[in-house]
């Protein structure tokens, strides 16, 4: 597809169906293969070469196949970048990137903000082969020069955190990284490519849960990694070495949902200012963590550059009891309590943030974190009301 000049809106519905095995319907079917056949030998020599080359052409599986293909172009197309390779979950899509920017002896400095589980990979797995990790507060910005060690050789930003919302100095923090030659990874799941454009902003590998808005029906794990041009090809080395692979049903979902994930979005979006709004004022509610309010402290930075916001945000309770916190969030109706978020249906986490966070922290009261699906916000807000009464 020819896609100098449209928007990342349009491209959501016209790029990644281009693939020439695509039998003329709109959408790539679902092809079950680990083996795919070759009419000669002549022909499996010329498409290995190509492949070697590194050519998108399939060859087994796991290697380029027209959906998978058609997905990482598409991501490609969103959120910028060179090349991107598709995992089974977001998950792994965080240690890919991680693995892809470091090796023994290195130094990472993580934002103490992250996703939760990507933290373990650095606290276990990334030190069982000889890489530290220092946790740095979101909010450093060139800051971070006084963490830079002679090895640091990753940069690691989740901007806004998906649990505190905190809004990071990206182009301060990636230009102190680049002066230093270490490689900058942005976890960009909460913005995806159409709020926020981590490659013009300074990112060298960004990480996709397509789990969440992509996919946007709670149906599917699935995980992206994009890499511009210099990280390309260790990145490509990494998830290939590893045998990484996403099955094709899981890749046509995420691929189908993202054709009306902008849509989805501008709803999320709206629903999720008037309902964060909204609770601002609520008496049992100390604060909204939502940058895309005026009075968050990431609101500068958010405008600067975002050009959206998602529809998760939390809410900090004055403080409360868990039991209480639990006979809030059990009496809701409409919001389902469990991991994970970007469906269409919103749900409820409190987060557990006194257990986690070391460079920064929390010492404020509960955290509940909400995320608002495609439901009319007014009956959203109905509820919430309803349930914050048990706070007492
Ligand atoms: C959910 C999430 C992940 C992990 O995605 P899974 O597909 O659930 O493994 C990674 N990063 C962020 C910010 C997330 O919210």
């Amino acid at each position: 597809m020819k896609s100098k000049g449209l928007t990342t809106r349009t491209k959501l519905a016209h790029a990644g169906r281009s693939a020439k095995k695509s039998p003329g319907t709109v959408n790539l079917p679902v092809a079950r293969a680990s083996t795919v056949l070759f009419e000669s030998l002549a022909d499996l020599d010329d498409i290995q070469k190509r492949f070697d080359a590194d050519e998108v052409v399939p060859t087994y599986g796991i290697a380029n196949m027209p959906l998978r293909a058609a997905f990482e172009e598409l991501m490609v197309e969103i959120e910028g970048g060179y090349r991107a390779v598709t995992l089974p979950s977001g998950l792994a899509a965080n240690a890919v990137a991680l693995l892809a920017a470091l090796k023994t002896g290195d130094h990472v400095l993580m934002v103490d903000s992250v996703y939760g589980p990507a933290r373990r990979v650095c606290d276990r797995t990334l030190k069982r082969y000889g890489i530290e990790t220092t946790y740095y507060d979101p909010l450093i910005g060139a800051g971070i020069e006084r963490l830079m060690k002679p090895n640091t050789k990753c940069v690691y930003l989740e901007s806004p955190g998906s649990h505190t919302f905190e809004v990071q100095d990206f182009p301060a923090i990636a230009k102190v990284a680049h002066a230093h030659g270490a490689a900058v990874i942005h976890d960009n799941t909460w913005a995806t490519g159409l709020f926020f454009k981590s490659f013009e902003h300074g990112a060298d590998l960004v990480v996709q849960a397509a789990t969440k808005y992509p996919g946007g029906h709670s149906d599917v794990l699935i995980g992206a990694v994009v890499a511009n041009e210099k990280y390309w090809p260790s990145l490509r080395d990494v998830a290939r070495d590893l045998g990484q692979n996403a099955s094709p049903d899981d890749i046509f979902l995420a691929l189908r949902g993202m054709r009306t994930m902008e849509v989805r979005l501008r709803t999320h979006q709206a629903s999720g200012i008037e309902i964060a709004t909204k609770l601002a004022s609520h008496p049992k509610v100390k604060r909204v963590l939502h940058p895309a309010l005026p009075s968050d402290p990431g609101h500068v930075l958010w405008k600067r550059d975002f050009t959206g916001a998602a529809g998760l945000f939390a809410i900090e309770l004055v403080d409360t009891p868990r039991e209480k916190v639990a006979a809030f969030v059990e009496s809701l109706e409409l919001f389902g309590l469990g991991f994970s978020w970007g469906g269409f249906e919103s749900l409820v986490m409190p987060s557990n943030l006194r257990s986690i966070r070391t460079a920064t922290p929390w010492k404020g009261g509960p955290l509940v974190r909400l995320q608002i699906g495609l439901e009319d916000p007014a009956d959203l807000i109905a509820d919430l009301e309803r349930g914050l009464e048990k706070l007492g």
